[in-house]
């Protein structure tokens, strides 16, 4: 067994942040990252505890936020005072998630830990990692804290000047090496959660496309299969939870679907278990063909969120050529044959790039609005380091990660009453779309 300052049985505790931000929302968020971690260090002997600032089956959140639908809702959030940076841009500024105190009444009632590990989303919403490292070194002036997850792995420079001993850059298991413990493929540690409303999932890592814009790369260096032996187990504690709605995490599932969905299928069967299954990743429309959409639908997938950018040609080129007109035209005939409405058809268009004129994402909503979908609009976020993301350092400060706000970049390149404006076309097209959807759909 692992020892650690004299103890037999070192502690961690394990925390996801609260997010600051004009809007935030349960869009099937969870951190399986730093479940995974949890469970590799209980497999090491360590004793482990849990807060998650966004958990809105917690006692104190569930009664004070609302319940959307397919297992999603509204985070409890008090609006706080706008960081200098975000005041010209007239939307209200919030904290989302549990309020500190019920932080601090928690941390009461545990031992001291050893280690702090915290998860850390976005990179604009680095404010919460900081909340949760000033309470913690105010409680525990010598516990190590560590911050994983997309804002270290994007942002290195900026999260090592927050007061914390270690992070964690992509997959990078040197912490683990030092601390003597056995990184391993493991199940993320689900029962962390009294409570869950939905499920999350991979069935893979990373993608094997290089979108100009997209930081799968920075985040999976390669496009991997995850163990199906440790899937299985994952949905069939789903399953035993009684949990119906399951969000894939995957970017590219449909590049292996015909070789992971019959396996699904089958485990379904076996087992007799029904889950709706949700993409809110964007599903690749190339790869959907009357076979994978016939797959899909035997499966569960029910809300399927479809990625097709822009109605720019030359630009589709441009980001990475993964879809044409045609593609989607083809992928949409496909799914409505097995049942599909515009319903759960969720075709997503990026909105803010650089150089992108708010005619161009227009254009893009009238088309999707012909094909009969609904329609998303992906607020554009520059990420550091990629060609897309780098474009924006003429017109931001890209070392500042509020700058990579997608409301407030978004707004800064098209102009409020422009976005608003699309914004609003697009509700109306969807209002229409919702009118003919049936209960069922
Ligand atoms: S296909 Fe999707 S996940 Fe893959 S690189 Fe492009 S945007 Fe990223």
């Amino acid at each position: 067994m692992v020892t650690h300052r004299g103890r037999l049985t070192p502690i961690a505790l394990l925390v996801v942040p609260p997010i600051y931000d004009f809007k935030a929302y349960d869009f099937w968020m969870k951190f399986p990252g730093l479940l995974k971690i949890a469970s590799t260090l209980q497999d090491s002997g360590w004793q482990i505890y849990f807060f998650d600032f966004l958990d809105r089956a917690h006692p104190w959140m569930a009664t004070r936020s609302k319940p959307g639908t397919y297992g999603r809702g509204k985070y409890y959030a008090v609006e706080v005072p706008k960081p200098t940076i975000f005041k010209a841009i007239a939307r209200r500024f919030k904290r989302y998630g549990l309020p500190k105190q019920i932080f601090e009444q928690f941390l009461n009632s545990i031992p001291k830990p050893d280690y702090v590990f915290i998860a850390g989303g976005m990179t604009y919403w680095y404010l919460g990692v900081k909340e949760v490292v000033e309470i913690i070194r105010s409680y525990y002036p010598n516990t190590s804290i560590v911050v994983g997850g997309v804002y270290p792995t994007l942002m290195p420079n900026h999260a090592r000047r927050l007061e914390v001993d270690h992070i964690v850059v992509g997959n990078d298991t040197s912490l683990f090496n030092k601390l003597g413990i056995k990184s391993t493929s493991a199940t993320p540690l689900w029962r962390l959660y009294p409570k869950l409303t939905y499920g999350v999932i991979n069935f893979t890592y990373g993608c094997p496309l290089n979108c100009t814009y997209c930081a799968a790369h920075k985040l999976h260096e390669r496009f991997i299969v995850r163990d199906w032996d440790i899937v299985a187990d994952e949905l069939l504690y789903f399953g035993k939870l009684g949990i119906t709605d399951i969000a894939i995490y995957d970017d590219a599932l449909l590049f292996k679907a015909k070789e992971i969905l019959p396996k699904l299928l089958d485990l379904l069967h076996r087992y007799n278990l029904r889950f709706r299954f949700h993409t809110p990743n964007g599903s690749h429309v190339r790869l959907i063909d009357r076979d994978t959409a016939n797959l899909m639908r035997a499966t569960g997938f029910t809300t399927i969120f479809l990625s097709y950018e822009t109605h720019n040609l030359q630009r589709q080129k441009l980001l990475g050529n993964k879809v044409t007109e045609e593609d989607l035209i083809s992928a949409i005939e496909a799914l409505r044959s097995v049942g599909y409405t515009g319903c759960n058809l969720i075709v997503y268009l990026l909105t803010g790039l650089v150089d992108q004129p708010a005619s161009e994402v227009e254009e893009g909503i009238h088309f999707l609005h012909k094909l009969g979908v609904s329609i998303m609009l992906s607020e554009f976020s520059p990420i550091p380091g990629t060609p897309e993301g780098e474009k924006a350092r003429q017109i931001i400060d890209m070392d500042e990660p509020l700058c990579h706000n997608n409301l407030y970049f978004t707004t800064l390149v098209l102009g409020d009453r422009p976005l608003q404006r699309l914004k609003s076309l697009k509700n109306h097209y969807n209002r229409i779309i919702r009118s003919t959807c049936t209960s069922k759909t």
